[in-house]
């Protein structure tokens, strides 16, 4: 599904898509947040960016926890510490591999969804970043086993994540900056939901 070269274009257009949605995403934090998750975001991929040239000499699992250690060094809030150990995980689950399988890819998502559950306690139906992983690593899971097309299983999983993300407006937020808000929260999407649909998109775009 990916080696080294594949997993650097794909981690380049994650750092040019965070650019662009940059303010989307913000606004959507804007509104149940505090507004700051597209800048997060794009501040931690712009570090990732400055390491692609190291990337060159590194295995598919070295550059995934490093991209980990990136996030988790440079972006603020709840996202830069649940989303860098997610990638640093999913980085540790690779070791000795030079090259990312679908199965791979799934075994990845369970374990970045147990280092989120593991830090921020939160469960499917809380709006957040998990209510488009759990859906679509299941829709994944489903689509590869039933006919070992990986292209499909990916585009199952984008439909999935971008169902999930449609469900977070219909929730009230009880974990993060949101719940703040309680019932308020309904109507909006989550911005993390949003950000990981946007990364799984580029995995299915380009893998
Ligand atoms: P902060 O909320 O600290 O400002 P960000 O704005 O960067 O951080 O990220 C907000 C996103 O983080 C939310 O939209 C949500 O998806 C995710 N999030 C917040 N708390 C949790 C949690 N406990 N578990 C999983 N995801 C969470
Ligand atoms: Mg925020």
């Amino acid at each position: 599904m990916a080696d080294r070269a594949k997993l650097l274009e794909i981690l380049n257009r994650v750092i040019e898509d965070m650019d662009e949605q940059k303010l989307f995403l913000t606004e959507l934090d804007n509104v149940i947040g505090d507004g700051d998750h597209g800048i997060n975001m794009d501040r931690g991929f712009q570090a990732v960016k400055n390491q692609m040239p190291s990337y060159e000499d590194l295995e598919v699992d070295a550059i995934l926890k490093d991209v980990g250690k990136q996030l988790m060094k440079v972006v603020g809030g709840s996202a830069g510490p649940l989303y860098g150990s997610a990638f640093k995980k999913a980085g540790v689950y690779l070791k000795g591999k030079s090259e990312i399988t679908m199965d791979d890819f799934i075994g990845m998502m369970d374990t970045s969804i147990e280092q989120i559950q593991k830090l921020g306690h939160a469960v499917e139906g809380e709006k957040t970043m998990l209510d488009a992983m759990f859906p679509a690593t299941r829709a994944m899971k489903e689509s590869y086993a039933a006919d070992g097309d990986y292209k499909k299983a990916l585009q199952a999983g984008v439909e999935a994540a971008e169902g999930g993300v449609e469900y977070t407006k219909t929730i009230i937020a009880t974990k993060g900056r949101a719940s703040y808000l309680g019932e308020r929260s309904i109507g909006h999407q989550d911005p993390g939901a949003t950000s990981s649909t946007l990364m799984l998109k580029d995995v299915a775009d380009l893998a």
